[in-house]
C-alpha cells in the first residue's frame, strides 16, 4: 500500500513499514529544548544516571523565550542550560541568536529526518520534508539518553492547494483560513500534508509559516514534499549536500482531503481568544489597536520584514500605537540591517526587539496593559498569551500588521497594494 510523507519517514526510522495508528519505536535524529522547557528536560536526563548524551551534536538547547532575561529566576534557568551544554557537549544557541524554530531550519534540520522538540511549534521544520513534532520535556530527556522513543503513527490529511494568492493575501492568511475551516481540534494527532499545484510557487518562508501553524489545528506535523525550492534553501544555508527527495507515494491513503483555492482567499484575522476564531477583513469591522508585533517563528523572517518595510517606508506609525519588530534570528537581523529595513522600521516609529520570541510568549518585551489590543504576526492569541489576561490579541499577516500600524486599527492592506 502506498504511503504518505509521514508514514514514509517513520517507516525508514523504525525499520519497518508502518501504518496509521500503530505504536512504533523510532530513531530520532535531533532533539531540541528551549529555556522554558529545557531545565526540566535536563533535570530528568540527570536522573537517568547517563554519563553522556546519545547524540550531543544534535541535542540543541535554545535560549530564546526570555532572551535577554527579564528576571533573576529566568537568568538562573538560562545558566542551567549553559552549564549542561558545557558539561555534556550539547549545542547551545545563545541570547540573540534567534527563535528556536527559525534557527532549526536555518542551521540544523534536513529532509527525511525526525526531530522532536520540547516546544509546540517544532512542526515548522516539516516544511523541509522532515517529521518534526513537539513533545514534553520528560520525553526529550529519554531521547537525549537513548536516541529513540515511541511514537504513534498519525494518519494524514491531504491539503490540496490550487491557484495563486490574490494581492494582499499571504501564506499566513491561508493557514489562518484552514484553521478557521477545520477548527483548533480539527486535525488532532493527524499529519497535514500540503500538496497541489500551488505548492511549487510557495517560497520556503511561506512553507515555514504554514507548517509552523499545523499544531494550531491539533496536528502532530505539517509536511511538504521536497523540491527545487527546498534544494535552493538548503544550498543558501550551506547544506545542499543534505538535500533528499521526499515524496508521498502516488497511491498513498489519506484520511481526509481538503481543497483550497488560494485565489478565493482574503486577508484573514484570528480574533480573541482562539486561533480558529477567524474572520476575513471584510467581516471584521473596526478594531482599534494599541500594539502591533511583527516577528516570531511564524512571521519574523527576512521576507516578512521586507513586506512590512515596503508598506511602512516613508510612513509613520499612528500616534498611540506601539510597533515592535523582532527579527526571527541574528541572521535575519543582519540581512534586515544590510537591506536598510531596520532603518525603515525605526524611521516609521518602530522599536526593534532582540531576535527571539520577544513579546509572543508574554514574559517580557511587550506585555499588554489591561484592556489593550495587540495585532500580531505570531501563531497564538489565547487569553493571557502576551502576559495579561485582560489583553486581547488578533493574529494576521505581516502586511496587514504593517498597514494597520499606520492606520491605528486593523485595516485592509489591499487598499495600498
Ligand atoms: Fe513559541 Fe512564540 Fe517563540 Fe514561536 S516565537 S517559539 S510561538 S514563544
Amino acid at each position: 500500500m502506498g504511503q504518505t510523507i509521514a508514514e514514509k519517514i517513520l517507516s525508514e526510522h523504525s525499520g519497518k513499514e508502518v501504518t496509521p495508528g500503530e505504536l512504533i519505536i523510532s530513531k530520532i535524529d535531533a532533539v531540541m529544548v528551549q529555556d522554558g522547557t529545557g531545565p526540566l528536560a535536563v533535570n530528568e536526563f540527570k536522573k537517568l544516571n547517563k554519563t553522556k548524551l546519545y547524540n550531543p551534536d544534535r541535542t540543541i538547547l535554545f535560549i530564546d523565550h526570555a532572551a535577554p532575561s527579564p528576571r533573576k529566576e529566568l537568568s538562573n534557568s538560562h545558566n542551567v542550560l549553559r552549564e549542561f551544554a558545557k558539561e555534556y557537549g550539547a549545542v547551545l544557541s545563545e541570547v540573540g541568536e534567534g527563535v528556536c524554530h527559525q534557527r532549526l531550519v536555518e542551521s540544523y534540520i534536513n529532509p527525511g529526518e525526525v526531530l522532536l522538540g520540547a516546544d509546540s511549534h517544532t512542526c515548522t521544520s516539516g516544511a523541509l520534508g522532515a517529521f518534526a513534532t513537539g513533545v514534553g520535556s520528560t520525553d526529550i530527556a529519554i531521547v537525549m539518553a537513548l536516541g529513540r522513543t515511541w511514537l504513534k503513527v498519525p494518519s494524514t490529511y491531504k491539503i490540496v492547494l490550487e491557484g495563486k494568492f490574490p494581492k494582499g493575501v499571504y501564506a499566513k492568511d491561508l493557514i489562518l483560513h484552514l484553521i478557521g475551516l477545520i477548527g483548533a481540534d480539527g486535525a488532532t494527532y493527524k499529519a497535514l500534508e500540503f500538496r497541489g499545484s500551488a505548492v511549487k510557487n510557495l517560497t520556503m518562508p511561506e512553507r515555514f509559516t504554514i507548517s509552523n501553524m499545523a499544531v494550531e489545528a491539533g496536528a502532530k506535523a505539517g509536511l511538504f514534499e521536497t523540491d527545487e525550492k527546498t534544494y535552493e534553501y538548503l544550498k543558501e544555508q550551506g547544506r545542499a549536500d543534505k538535500f533528499k527527495e521526499i515524496k508521498a507515494d502516488a497511491d498513498a491513503v489519506y484520511e481526509r482531503v481538503i481543497n483550497i483555492n488560494l485565489y478565493e482567499l482574503k486577508p484573514t484575522i484570528s480574533c480573541p481568544h482562539t486561533v480558529d476564531n477567524t474572520k476575513t477583513i471584510d467581516e471584521l469591522g473596526e478594531v482599534k489597536i494599541n500594539q502591533v508585533y511583527i516577528g516570531t517563528c511564524t512571521n519574523g523572517r527576512i521576507e516578512d520584514l521586507r513586506i512590512a518595510a515596503n508598506i511602512l517606508r516613508g510612513k509613520k506609525v499612528k500616534d498611540g500605537v506601539r510597533l515592535l519588530v523582532a527579527p526571527a534570528s541574528r541572521k535575519v537581523f543582519l540581512e534586515a540591517l544590510k537591506e536598510g529595513l531596520i532603518e525603515t522600521f525605526v524611521e516609521s516609529g518602530a522599536s526593534i526587539v532582540t531576535s527571539g520570541c520577544g513579546a509572543c510568549v508574554g514574559v517580557h518585551a511587550g506585555i499588554l496593559g489591561d484592556g489593550e489590543v495587540c495585532l500580531a504576526t505570531q501563531n497564538r492569541n489565547f487569553k493571557g498569551r502576551m502576559g495579561n489576561t485582560e489583553g486581547s490579541i488578533y493574529l494576521c499577516s505581516p502586511a496587514t500588521a504593517a498597514y494597520s500600524a499606520i492606520k491605528g486599527y486593523i485595516a485592509d492592506v489591499r487598499e495600498v497594494l
